[in-house]
């Protein structure tokens, strides 16, 4: 990279630091505690694991710009035939009984946004609220998550959101083996059907879950992994950091990252052209 486009990064790096602290702190860093962006531990998912570029030249020159007020993303190319599969999928899933917590459910809680997303979140199971509306991340946690999003210059519906679990775990108690076993296969079925270019693991299940991981998300977190070919960051969950706001830092770097790759891959994020 020459110095004259190194220092253009930085300079787009810093407006779209400045742009995100002034969407109102709105993830809840106070001004200056955001950790500058570290390498990432191992080679770009990417070089890995996509070859190219999937939109426009136009559209990754857009992408130079620091994301604006209403942000959305241009899907990037794809099948376009994620919702009927989705679609599909739900079909299967049907008034699901094939474990435990069938019994104690309102409602399945199956995922919501774009199903053509280039960028999948998944959680760990439903909550109270979950459970009653059925659709994820919309108690307290679920409201940081969208602020987390927004942050990144993106919108909730230009991605997709769903759980590890389908039901709500009896007084949001971890979830068990048998019920990770059972409905597992409808997620992988899910997220072959949205063909993400990326996925965030939201917490230690989904992260440990998705990557056969035994380790801590303390040190999952923050480096591209893979999830079937897939790049795939883990970070803490939004419910953690409702506990612990100083874990907030860490997450943006981890997003940060996320951001960096969708600018890479030219995904455009902020305002549509
Ligand atoms: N926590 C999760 O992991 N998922 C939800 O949908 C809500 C809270």
């Amino acid at each position: 990279m020459s110095d004259r486009d190194e220092l253009l990064q930085i300079v787009r790096q810093a407006k779209e630091h400045v742009a995100w602290l002034e969407r109102g702190g709105s993830f809840g860093l106070p001004r200056g505690e955001v950790a500058p962006p570290k390498p990432a531990a191992v080679a770009p998912p990417a070089a890995r694991t996509v070859a190219a570029p999937r939109v426009a030249a136009s559209a990754v020159a857009a992408s130079a710009a620091p994301p604006a007020a209403a942000p959305s993303i241009v899907a990037p190319p794809s099948e376009g035939m994620g919702a009927a599969k989705l679609a599909a999928i739900r079909e299967e899933l049907g008034d699901c009984q094939r474990c435990k917590l069938a019994g104690k459910r309102t409602n399945i809680v199956y995922g919501v946004g774009n199903p053509d997303a280039p960028l999948v979140f998944v959680g760990e199971a439903p909550g109270a609220d979950e459970d009653r509306t059925g659709e994820p991340f919309v108690g307290a946690a679920g409201q940081l998550l969208t602020k987390m999003i927004e942050a990144m210059g993106l919108a909730r519906g230009d991605v997709y959101i769903c759980n590890i679990l389908k039901c709500r775990p009896p007084g949001n108690r971890n979830p068990e083996p048998d019920e990770i076993a059972e409905c597992e296969p409808f997620l992988k079925k899910q997220l072959a059907a949205i063909r993400p270019r990326m996925i965030v693991a939201l917490g230690k299940f989904a992260a440990q879950c998705l990557l056969r991981s035994d380790a801590p998300i303390s040190r999952l977190r923050g480096t591209w992994k893979e999830y079937q070919g897939i790049p795939l960051m883990p970070t803490y969950h939004p419910a953690f950091l409702l506990r612990t706001p100083s874990a907030k830092r860490d997450v943006w770097s981890d997003l940060q990252e996320v951001m960096r790759e969708l600018d890479r891959l030219g995904i455009v994020r902020g305002k549509k052209p």
